[in-house]
Protein backbone atom coordinates (compact mmCIF):
# COMPACT_ATOMS: atom_id res chain seq x y z
CA UNK A 1 0.00 0.00 0.00
CA UNK A 2 0.92 3.53 -0.82
CA UNK A 3 2.48 5.49 2.28
CA UNK A 4 0.30 7.61 3.49
CA UNK A 5 0.72 11.67 3.96
CA UNK A 6 0.85 12.51 7.81
CA UNK A 7 -1.24 15.62 8.28
CA UNK A 8 -1.06 17.87 11.34
CA UNK A 9 -4.17 19.86 12.52
CA UNK A 10 -7.57 18.99 11.12
CA UNK A 11 -8.61 22.73 10.92
CA UNK A 12 -9.92 24.73 7.50
CA UNK A 13 -6.95 24.16 6.07
CA UNK A 14 -5.72 20.27 7.55
CA UNK A 15 -8.88 19.23 6.42
CA UNK A 16 -9.36 20.35 3.17
CA UNK A 17 -5.50 19.09 2.42
CA UNK A 18 -6.41 15.36 4.12
CA UNK A 19 -9.72 15.77 1.48
CA UNK A 20 -7.74 16.83 -1.62
CA UNK A 21 -5.23 14.40 -1.12
CA UNK A 22 -7.64 11.82 -0.89
CA UNK A 23 -10.00 12.14 -3.24
CA UNK A 24 -6.50 12.10 -5.62
CA UNK A 25 -5.81 7.98 -3.99
CA UNK A 26 -3.34 8.84 -1.33
CA UNK A 27 -4.00 7.62 1.96
CA UNK A 28 -3.69 10.29 4.75
CA UNK A 29 -3.31 10.10 8.47
CA UNK A 30 -5.05 13.75 10.02
CA UNK A 31 -3.35 14.29 13.41
CA UNK A 32 -5.62 16.46 15.72
CA UNK A 33 -4.58 17.25 18.96
CA UNK A 34 -8.41 17.95 20.36
CA UNK A 35 -9.78 17.29 22.69
CA UNK A 36 -6.08 15.71 24.00
CA UNK A 37 -5.19 19.20 23.99
CA UNK A 38 -6.82 22.43 23.18
CA UNK A 39 -6.40 25.99 22.35
CA UNK A 40 -7.37 29.66 23.81
CA UNK A 41 -10.08 29.76 21.44
CA UNK A 42 -11.31 26.60 19.74
CA UNK A 43 -14.01 25.41 22.05
CA UNK A 44 -14.88 22.27 20.75
CA UNK A 45 -13.44 18.57 19.18
CA UNK A 46 -14.74 19.16 15.70
CA UNK A 47 -12.78 19.17 12.51
CA UNK A 48 -13.02 22.29 10.69
CA UNK A 49 -14.32 24.27 13.78
CA UNK A 50 -14.68 28.24 13.22
CA UNK A 51 -13.13 29.87 16.10
CA UNK A 52 -15.02 33.24 15.83
CA UNK A 53 -17.33 34.61 12.88
CA UNK A 54 -19.09 32.33 11.04
CA UNK A 55 -18.92 34.04 7.82
CA UNK A 56 -16.67 33.18 4.50
CA UNK A 57 -17.29 36.71 3.37
CA UNK A 58 -18.11 37.53 -0.10
CA UNK A 59 -19.63 35.38 -2.32
CA UNK A 60 -19.83 37.93 -5.22
CA UNK A 61 -17.43 35.97 -7.63
CA UNK A 62 -17.47 38.47 -10.36
CA UNK A 63 -16.66 41.54 -8.26
CA UNK A 64 -14.87 40.47 -5.21
CA UNK A 65 -11.97 38.22 -4.86
CA UNK A 66 -12.67 36.31 -1.68
CA UNK A 67 -15.84 35.36 -3.73
CA UNK A 68 -13.95 34.30 -6.60
CA UNK A 69 -11.56 32.44 -4.12
CA UNK A 70 -14.80 30.67 -3.12
CA UNK A 71 -15.54 29.60 -7.42
CA UNK A 72 -12.15 28.32 -7.43
CA UNK A 73 -12.30 26.04 -5.12
CA UNK A 74 -15.81 24.83 -5.82
CA UNK A 75 -14.62 24.14 -9.45
CA UNK A 76 -11.80 21.82 -7.34
CA UNK A 77 -13.56 20.32 -5.33
CA UNK A 78 -13.55 21.62 -2.14
CA UNK A 79 -14.91 19.75 1.14
CA UNK A 80 -15.00 23.24 3.00
CA UNK A 81 -16.82 25.11 0.50
CA UNK A 82 -19.08 22.00 -0.50
CA UNK A 83 -19.61 21.55 3.28
CA UNK A 84 -19.69 25.60 3.66
CA UNK A 85 -22.68 25.54 0.82
CA UNK A 86 -24.68 22.63 2.71
CA UNK A 87 -24.99 24.90 5.67
CA UNK A 88 -25.54 28.03 4.75
CA UNK A 89 -27.61 30.34 6.91
CA UNK A 90 -28.84 34.11 5.29
CA UNK A 91 -26.41 36.89 5.12
CA UNK A 92 -27.05 38.77 2.70
CA UNK A 93 -24.22 38.92 -0.12
CA UNK A 94 -21.98 36.69 2.34
CA UNK A 95 -21.90 33.13 2.68
CA UNK A 96 -22.47 32.67 6.15
CA UNK A 97 -22.48 28.83 7.66
CA UNK A 98 -24.21 27.52 11.09
CA UNK A 99 -20.66 26.53 12.70
CA UNK A 100 -21.62 23.53 14.18
CA UNK A 101 -23.54 22.08 10.78
CA UNK A 102 -20.74 22.65 9.25
CA UNK A 103 -17.79 21.20 11.25
CA UNK A 104 -20.11 18.47 12.01
CA UNK A 105 -20.47 17.55 8.15
CA UNK A 106 -16.64 18.29 7.56
CA UNK A 107 -15.79 15.54 10.36
CA UNK A 108 -18.49 13.09 9.47
CA UNK A 109 -16.55 13.21 5.77
CA UNK A 110 -13.79 12.77 6.50
CA UNK A 111 -14.33 10.05 9.21
CA UNK A 112 -16.11 7.97 6.49
CA UNK A 113 -13.23 8.36 3.52
CA UNK A 114 -11.76 4.91 3.28
CA UNK A 115 -8.30 6.20 2.62
CA UNK A 116 -8.01 9.07 5.41
CA UNK A 117 -7.66 7.47 9.64
CA UNK A 118 -8.08 10.30 11.86
CA UNK A 119 -5.49 10.11 15.20
CA UNK A 120 -6.46 12.50 18.30
CA UNK A 121 -3.02 13.00 19.53
CA UNK A 122 -0.33 16.62 19.71
CA UNK A 123 2.20 16.58 17.85
CA UNK A 124 5.16 17.61 19.76
CA UNK A 125 7.86 17.95 17.51
CA UNK A 126 8.70 17.99 13.82
CA UNK A 127 7.47 14.79 11.49
CA UNK A 128 9.71 12.47 12.28
CA UNK A 129 12.12 11.07 9.40
CA UNK A 130 9.54 7.89 8.32
CA UNK A 131 6.95 10.39 7.42
CA UNK A 132 8.14 11.25 3.97
CA UNK A 133 5.71 13.39 2.84
CA UNK A 134 3.81 15.58 5.58
CA UNK A 135 1.61 19.07 6.09
CA UNK A 136 2.12 21.20 9.07
CA UNK A 137 -1.53 23.20 8.94
CA UNK A 138 -1.64 24.03 13.16
CA UNK A 139 -2.83 27.45 12.37
CA UNK A 140 -2.68 30.46 14.63
CA UNK A 141 -2.63 28.80 17.81
CA UNK A 142 -0.28 25.72 17.02
CA UNK A 143 0.65 24.54 20.24
CA UNK A 144 3.90 25.59 21.84
CA UNK A 145 6.19 22.46 21.84
CA UNK A 146 5.36 22.33 17.84
CA UNK A 147 6.24 25.92 17.25
CA UNK A 148 9.37 25.95 19.02
CA UNK A 149 10.28 23.14 16.91
CA UNK A 150 9.52 24.88 14.07
CA UNK A 151 10.84 27.92 14.85
CA UNK A 152 14.43 25.43 15.55
CA UNK A 153 14.36 24.45 12.10
CA UNK A 154 13.71 27.53 10.74
CA UNK A 155 15.09 30.05 12.54
CA UNK A 156 13.46 31.75 15.78
CA UNK A 157 13.44 34.90 13.06
CA UNK A 158 11.19 33.27 11.04
CA UNK A 159 8.72 32.09 13.10
CA UNK A 160 6.61 35.05 14.81
CA UNK A 161 3.88 35.09 17.18
CA UNK A 162 2.08 38.28 16.58
CA UNK A 163 1.02 40.35 13.55
CA UNK A 164 1.54 44.02 14.02
CA UNK A 165 -0.19 45.25 10.90
CA UNK A 166 0.13 48.81 9.63
CA UNK A 167 -2.76 49.63 7.14
CA UNK A 168 -2.55 48.48 3.18
CA UNK A 169 -3.61 50.68 0.55
CA UNK A 170 -4.51 50.64 -3.30
CA UNK A 171 -2.25 52.32 -4.96
CA UNK A 172 -4.76 53.57 -7.59
CA UNK A 173 -7.03 55.03 -4.72
CA UNK A 174 -3.82 57.40 -3.62
CA UNK A 175 -4.04 60.65 -5.22
CA UNK A 176 -0.28 61.58 -6.85
CA UNK A 177 -1.79 65.26 -7.32
CA UNK A 178 -1.34 65.53 -3.33
CA UNK A 179 1.26 62.88 -2.84
CA UNK A 180 4.71 62.61 -4.12
CA UNK A 181 7.56 59.61 -4.72
CA UNK A 182 10.76 60.29 -2.45
CA UNK A 183 12.72 58.45 -0.32
CA UNK A 184 14.26 60.44 2.75
CA UNK A 185 17.20 62.51 1.98
CA UNK A 186 16.69 60.41 -1.61
CA UNK A 187 18.70 57.30 -0.44
CA UNK A 188 18.81 54.67 -2.67
CA UNK A 189 19.08 51.30 -0.95
CA UNK A 190 20.02 48.15 -2.31
CA UNK A 191 17.31 47.63 -5.19
CA UNK A 192 15.95 51.06 -4.78
CA UNK A 193 15.71 54.15 -7.21
CA UNK A 194 15.87 57.12 -4.21
CA UNK A 195 11.68 57.21 -4.75
CA UNK A 196 10.25 54.78 -3.34
CA UNK A 197 8.49 56.09 -0.88
CA UNK A 198 5.06 57.32 -1.43
CA UNK A 199 4.53 60.99 0.77
CA UNK A 200 1.70 62.47 2.54
CA UNK A 201 2.37 66.14 3.72
CA UNK A 202 0.29 67.53 6.68
CA UNK A 203 0.37 71.18 7.76
CA UNK A 204 0.37 71.76 11.61
CA UNK A 205 -3.29 72.30 11.76
CA UNK A 206 -4.43 69.03 10.06
CA UNK A 207 -1.47 66.99 11.96
CA UNK A 208 -2.72 68.63 15.34
CA UNK A 209 -6.63 67.52 14.33
CA UNK A 210 -5.00 63.78 13.38
CA UNK A 211 -3.06 63.39 16.20
CA UNK A 212 -6.23 63.86 18.26
CA UNK A 213 -8.76 62.03 16.14
CA UNK A 214 -6.18 59.04 17.11
CA UNK A 215 -6.52 59.50 20.51
CA UNK A 216 -10.27 59.94 20.77
CA UNK A 217 -10.84 56.88 18.22
CA UNK A 218 -12.34 54.09 19.17
CA UNK A 219 -9.64 51.28 20.25
CA UNK A 220 -10.51 47.61 20.22
CA UNK A 221 -9.22 45.99 23.33
CA UNK A 222 -6.62 42.46 23.33
CA UNK A 223 -8.39 39.45 24.92
CA UNK A 224 -6.17 38.21 27.43
CA UNK A 225 -4.99 34.80 25.90
CA UNK A 226 -2.89 37.33 23.81
CA UNK A 227 -0.94 38.18 26.04
CA UNK A 228 2.19 40.90 26.31
CA UNK A 229 0.43 43.50 23.61
CA UNK A 230 3.76 46.00 23.14
CA UNK A 231 6.51 44.80 21.96
CA UNK A 232 9.63 47.24 20.77
CA UNK A 233 9.27 48.49 17.01
CA UNK A 234 5.50 47.66 16.96
CA UNK A 235 3.82 50.54 19.37
CA UNK A 236 0.40 51.01 18.04
CA UNK A 237 0.36 54.63 16.61
CA UNK A 238 -2.32 55.72 18.54
CA UNK A 239 -0.39 54.96 21.65
CA UNK A 240 2.47 57.03 20.75
CA UNK A 241 -0.14 59.82 20.03
CA UNK A 242 -1.16 59.43 23.65
CA UNK A 243 2.40 60.04 24.99
CA UNK A 244 1.94 63.65 23.21
CA UNK A 245 1.26 65.68 20.05
CA UNK A 246 4.70 65.83 19.30
CA UNK A 247 6.11 61.84 19.53
CA UNK A 248 4.71 61.01 16.12
CA UNK A 249 6.49 63.87 14.67
CA UNK A 250 9.43 62.89 15.71
CA UNK A 251 8.71 59.21 14.82
CA UNK A 252 6.55 57.57 11.86
CA UNK A 253 5.40 60.90 10.71
CA UNK A 254 9.01 62.91 10.75
CA UNK A 255 9.22 65.03 7.95
CA UNK A 256 12.76 65.61 7.69
CA UNK A 257 14.68 65.18 4.64
CA UNK A 258 11.67 64.90 2.08
CA UNK A 259 10.56 67.96 0.20
CA UNK A 260 7.01 68.05 -1.54
CA UNK A 261 7.43 67.82 -5.33
CA UNK A 262 4.42 69.82 -5.74
CA UNK A 263 4.96 72.59 -3.49
CA UNK A 264 8.90 72.73 -2.88
CA UNK A 265 8.90 75.99 -0.83
CA UNK A 266 6.52 74.87 1.66
CA UNK A 267 7.93 72.54 4.31
CA UNK A 268 5.20 69.57 5.23
CA UNK A 269 4.75 69.61 9.70
CA UNK A 270 4.11 65.99 8.98
CA UNK A 271 4.92 63.45 6.61
CA UNK A 272 2.90 59.91 6.28
CA UNK A 273 5.26 57.79 4.12
CA UNK A 274 3.71 54.44 2.19
CA UNK A 275 6.23 51.98 1.42
CA UNK A 276 5.41 49.38 -2.12
CA UNK A 277 4.32 45.87 -0.69
CA UNK A 278 4.14 43.66 -3.54
CA UNK A 279 6.09 43.35 -5.88
CA UNK A 280 3.50 44.21 -8.58
CA UNK A 281 3.24 47.90 -7.35
CA UNK A 282 -0.42 47.55 -6.93
CA UNK A 283 -0.34 47.85 -2.93
CA UNK A 284 1.46 50.03 -0.54
CA UNK A 285 1.57 49.69 3.13
CA UNK A 286 1.11 53.08 5.89
CA UNK A 287 4.96 52.73 7.29
CA UNK A 288 4.40 52.42 11.41
CA UNK A 289 1.07 52.81 11.22
CA UNK A 290 -0.18 49.49 13.18
CA UNK A 291 -2.75 50.04 15.51
CA UNK A 292 -5.33 48.48 17.37
CA UNK A 293 -8.11 51.06 16.24
CA UNK A 294 -11.44 49.80 15.20
CA UNK A 295 -11.62 49.11 11.64
CA UNK A 296 -14.60 51.68 11.06
CA UNK A 297 -12.61 54.35 13.20
CA UNK A 298 -9.26 53.80 10.93
CA UNK A 299 -10.90 54.39 7.78
CA UNK A 300 -12.67 57.46 9.35
CA UNK A 301 -9.32 58.77 10.42
CA UNK A 302 -6.87 57.58 7.83
CA UNK A 303 -9.01 59.04 4.98
CA UNK A 304 -8.30 62.87 6.65
CA UNK A 305 -4.26 62.28 5.25
CA UNK A 306 -3.80 64.53 2.52
CA UNK A 307 -4.40 62.24 -0.52
CA UNK A 308 -5.78 59.49 0.97
CA UNK A 309 -9.39 61.11 1.20
CA UNK A 310 -10.03 58.32 -1.86
CA UNK A 311 -8.06 55.40 0.16
CA UNK A 312 -9.18 52.04 -0.45
CA UNK A 313 -7.69 49.55 2.09
CA UNK A 314 -6.66 46.20 0.93
CA UNK A 315 -6.49 45.42 4.49
CA UNK A 316 -7.03 47.86 7.63
CA UNK A 317 -4.01 47.48 10.88
CA UNK A 318 -3.97 44.96 13.75
CA UNK A 319 -2.35 43.52 16.19
CA UNK A 320 -2.58 39.75 17.10
CA UNK A 321 -1.92 36.89 18.77
CA UNK A 322 -0.78 34.64 15.22
CA UNK A 323 1.93 32.13 14.72
CA UNK A 324 2.98 32.30 10.67
CA UNK A 325 6.58 31.55 9.38
CA UNK A 326 8.65 33.93 7.28
CA UNK A 327 7.46 31.96 4.02
CA UNK A 328 9.02 34.06 1.04
CA UNK A 329 11.70 32.94 2.25
CA UNK A 330 11.05 29.21 3.82
CA UNK A 331 9.16 27.69 1.01
CA UNK A 332 9.29 27.01 -2.27
CA UNK A 333 6.39 27.51 -4.61
CA UNK A 334 5.31 24.40 -3.89
CA UNK A 335 4.64 25.16 0.02
CA UNK A 336 7.43 22.51 0.54
CA UNK A 337 10.76 23.52 3.26
CA UNK A 338 13.64 24.35 1.07
CA UNK A 339 15.39 22.54 3.84
CA UNK A 340 13.22 19.54 4.18
CA UNK A 341 11.65 17.88 1.51
CA UNK A 342 8.55 16.46 1.57
CA UNK A 343 7.39 19.06 4.38
CA UNK A 344 4.76 21.37 3.51
CA UNK A 345 3.23 24.44 5.40
CA UNK A 346 -0.40 25.10 4.59
CA UNK A 347 -3.13 27.09 6.32
CA UNK A 348 -2.75 30.26 8.36
CA UNK A 349 1.26 29.36 9.99
CA UNK A 350 2.06 30.29 6.16
CA UNK A 351 1.15 33.65 6.40
CA UNK A 352 -2.27 34.15 4.57
CA UNK A 353 -5.02 35.16 6.71
CA UNK A 354 -8.62 33.94 6.70
CA UNK A 355 -10.69 30.92 6.84
CA UNK A 356 -11.26 30.53 3.29
CA UNK A 357 -7.93 31.68 2.14
CA UNK A 358 -6.61 29.07 4.67
CA UNK A 359 -8.14 26.20 3.50
CA UNK A 360 -7.40 27.49 -0.23
CA UNK A 361 -3.80 27.40 0.85
CA UNK A 362 -4.29 23.58 2.69
CA UNK A 363 -6.12 22.50 -1.05
CA UNK A 364 -2.70 23.34 -2.62
CA UNK A 365 -1.14 21.87 -0.12
CA UNK A 366 -3.06 18.40 -0.53
CA UNK A 367 -2.74 18.47 -4.13
CA UNK A 368 0.59 19.07 -4.32
CA UNK A 369 1.76 16.39 -1.95
CA UNK A 370 -0.42 13.80 -3.52
CA UNK A 371 0.77 14.44 -6.63
CA UNK A 372 4.45 13.63 -5.69
CA UNK A 373 3.04 10.98 -4.00
CA UNK A 374 1.94 9.54 -7.04
CA UNK A 375 4.95 11.14 -9.08
CA UNK A 376 3.13 13.02 -11.08
CA UNK A 377 3.85 16.17 -12.15
CA UNK A 378 3.32 19.57 -9.71
CA UNK A 379 1.55 22.05 -11.65
CA UNK A 380 0.88 25.05 -9.69
CA UNK A 381 -1.99 27.29 -10.36
CA UNK A 382 -1.40 30.61 -12.52
CA UNK A 383 -0.75 33.72 -11.18
CA UNK A 384 -4.14 34.68 -12.72
CA UNK A 385 -6.18 32.87 -10.62
CA UNK A 386 -6.93 33.17 -7.21
CA UNK A 387 -5.20 30.60 -5.86
CA UNK A 388 -1.99 31.58 -7.82
CA UNK A 389 -2.19 34.96 -6.59
CA UNK A 390 -2.53 33.59 -2.72
CA UNK A 391 0.26 31.30 -3.26
CA UNK A 392 2.32 34.08 -4.65
CA UNK A 393 1.81 36.21 -2.17
CA UNK A 394 3.12 33.52 -0.21
CA UNK A 395 6.08 32.09 -1.71
CA UNK A 396 7.44 35.14 -3.25
CA UNK A 397 5.20 38.21 -3.75
CA UNK A 398 6.87 40.61 -0.38
CA UNK A 399 9.62 42.76 -0.70
CA UNK A 400 12.45 43.34 1.71
CA UNK A 401 12.60 46.96 3.42
CA UNK A 402 15.91 48.30 1.63
CA UNK A 403 15.36 51.23 5.11
CA UNK A 404 16.42 48.47 7.55
CA UNK A 405 17.92 45.51 6.34
CA UNK A 406 17.10 41.91 7.54
CA UNK A 407 13.93 43.49 8.80
CA UNK A 408 11.02 41.00 7.77
CA UNK A 409 8.35 42.63 5.70
CA UNK A 410 6.32 39.83 5.13
CA UNK A 411 2.72 40.45 6.63
CA UNK A 412 -0.47 38.17 6.81
CA UNK A 413 -3.01 38.54 4.19
CA UNK A 414 -6.20 38.04 3.15
CA UNK A 415 -6.83 37.49 -0.70
CA UNK A 416 -7.47 40.52 -2.67
CA UNK A 417 -7.35 42.82 -6.22
CA UNK A 418 -3.75 44.01 -5.45
CA UNK A 419 -2.37 40.25 -5.26
CA UNK A 420 -3.33 39.81 -8.86
CA UNK A 421 -1.27 40.94 -12.37
CA UNK A 422 -2.89 44.06 -13.34
CA UNK A 423 -5.10 43.36 -16.94
CA UNK A 424 -3.22 42.50 -20.30
CA UNK A 425 -3.26 45.93 -22.46
CA UNK A 426 -5.83 46.32 -24.38
CA UNK A 427 -7.97 43.90 -22.27
CA UNK A 428 -11.78 44.34 -22.92
CA UNK A 429 -14.14 45.43 -21.01
CA UNK A 430 -17.53 44.82 -20.70
CA UNK A 431 -19.69 46.98 -21.95
CA UNK A 432 -22.71 45.12 -21.44
CA UNK A 433 -22.79 45.81 -17.83
CA UNK A 434 -22.73 49.83 -18.03
CA UNK A 435 -23.99 52.06 -20.38
CA UNK A 436 -21.74 54.57 -22.16
CA UNK A 437 -18.13 54.85 -21.29
CA UNK A 438 -16.60 53.19 -18.16
CA UNK A 439 -15.61 56.20 -15.27
CA UNK A 440 -14.89 55.87 -11.94
CA UNK A 441 -16.51 53.51 -9.75
CA UNK A 442 -18.21 52.10 -12.47
CA UNK A 443 -14.38 51.50 -14.35
CA UNK A 444 -13.23 49.89 -11.46
CA UNK A 445 -15.93 47.02 -10.94
CA UNK A 446 -15.16 46.76 -14.62
CA UNK A 447 -11.76 45.71 -14.02
CA UNK A 448 -12.50 43.39 -11.38
CA UNK A 449 -14.98 42.00 -13.71
CA UNK A 450 -12.25 41.35 -16.11
CA UNK A 451 -10.22 39.81 -13.92
CA UNK A 452 -12.30 37.13 -12.52
CA UNK A 453 -13.25 36.40 -15.50
CA UNK A 454 -9.51 35.90 -16.35
CA UNK A 455 -9.31 33.95 -13.34
CA UNK A 456 -12.39 31.65 -13.88
CA UNK A 457 -10.74 30.86 -17.54
CA UNK A 458 -7.47 30.14 -16.21
CA UNK A 459 -8.11 28.46 -13.42
CA UNK A 460 -10.63 26.13 -15.40
CA UNK A 461 -7.60 25.45 -17.70
CA UNK A 462 -5.62 24.78 -14.74
CA UNK A 463 -7.75 22.24 -13.39
CA UNK A 464 -8.29 20.69 -16.82
CA UNK A 465 -11.87 21.58 -17.86
CA UNK A 466 -13.43 22.33 -20.75
CA UNK A 467 -13.73 26.38 -20.72
CA UNK A 468 -17.05 27.52 -20.52
CA UNK A 469 -19.09 28.70 -23.40
CA UNK A 470 -18.43 32.66 -21.70
CA UNK A 471 -15.22 32.39 -21.18
CA UNK A 472 -13.96 30.68 -24.75
CA UNK A 473 -15.46 34.00 -26.36
C1 LIG B 1 -9.03 34.11 17.80
C2 LIG B 1 -9.06 34.06 16.31
C3 LIG B 1 -10.20 34.50 15.65
C4 LIG B 1 -10.25 34.43 14.25
N1 LIG B 1 -11.39 34.84 13.62
C5 LIG B 1 -11.48 34.73 12.29
C6 LIG B 1 -12.70 35.09 11.63
O1 LIG B 1 -13.65 35.52 12.26
N2 LIG B 1 -12.78 34.96 10.29
C7 LIG B 1 -11.73 34.48 9.56
O2 LIG B 1 -11.87 34.36 8.33
N3 LIG B 1 -10.57 34.13 10.15
C8 LIG B 1 -10.41 34.25 11.49
N4 LIG B 1 -9.25 33.92 12.12
C9 LIG B 1 -8.08 33.61 11.30
C10 LIG B 1 -7.97 32.21 10.65
O3 LIG B 1 -8.56 32.24 9.42
C11 LIG B 1 -8.50 31.06 11.41
O4 LIG B 1 -7.75 30.97 12.58
C12 LIG B 1 -8.44 29.72 10.63
O5 LIG B 1 -9.07 28.80 11.42
C13 LIG B 1 -7.05 29.27 10.25
O6 LIG B 1 -7.12 27.99 9.65
P1 LIG B 1 -5.97 26.93 9.89
O7 LIG B 1 -6.42 25.64 9.33
O8 LIG B 1 -4.69 27.47 9.43
O9 LIG B 1 -5.87 26.80 11.49
P2 LIG B 1 -6.98 26.22 12.50
O10 LIG B 1 -8.32 26.25 11.90
O11 LIG B 1 -6.74 26.89 13.80
O12 LIG B 1 -6.55 24.69 12.61
C14 LIG B 1 -5.35 24.29 13.22
C15 LIG B 1 -5.62 22.99 13.93
O13 LIG B 1 -4.38 22.44 14.38
C16 LIG B 1 -4.56 21.90 15.68
N5 LIG B 1 -3.23 21.85 16.29
C17 LIG B 1 -2.45 22.89 16.71
N6 LIG B 1 -1.26 22.45 17.15
C18 LIG B 1 -1.27 21.09 17.00
C19 LIG B 1 -0.33 20.05 17.28
N7 LIG B 1 0.88 20.33 17.78
N8 LIG B 1 -0.68 18.76 17.02
C20 LIG B 1 -1.89 18.47 16.49
N9 LIG B 1 -2.83 19.40 16.22
C21 LIG B 1 -2.51 20.71 16.46
C22 LIG B 1 -5.57 22.82 16.33
O14 LIG B 1 -6.26 22.17 17.37
C23 LIG B 1 -6.50 23.15 15.16
O15 LIG B 1 -7.57 22.26 15.07
C24 LIG B 1 -9.15 33.95 13.50
C25 LIG B 1 -8.00 33.54 14.18
C26 LIG B 1 -7.96 33.58 15.56
C27 LIG B 1 -6.72 33.11 16.25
Amino acid sequence: MTNPIHIIGGGLAGSEAAWQAAQAGVPVVLHEMRPVRGTDAHKTDGLAELVCSNSFRSDDAEANAVGLLHAEMRLANSLIMACGDAHQVPAGGALAVDRDGFSAAVTAKLEAHPLIGIVREEVTGLPPGNWDQAIIATGPLTAPSLAEAIADQTGTDALAFFDAIAPIVHFDTIDMNVCWFQSRYDKVGPGGTGKDYINCPLDKAQYEAFVAALVDGQKTEFKQWEGTPYFDGCLPIEVMAERGVETLRHGPMKPMGLTNAHNPTVKAYAVVQLRQDNALGTLYNMVGFQTKLKHGEQVRIFKTIPGLENAEFARLGGLHRNTYINSPTLLDPTLQLKGRPGLRFAGQITGCEGYVESAAIGLLAGRFAAAERLGQPISAPPATTAFGALLNHITGGHIVSDEEPGKRSFQPMNVNFGLFPPLEPGTKLRPDDFEGRFRGKDKTIAKKKATTARALRDCRAWLGMAPTVKAAE
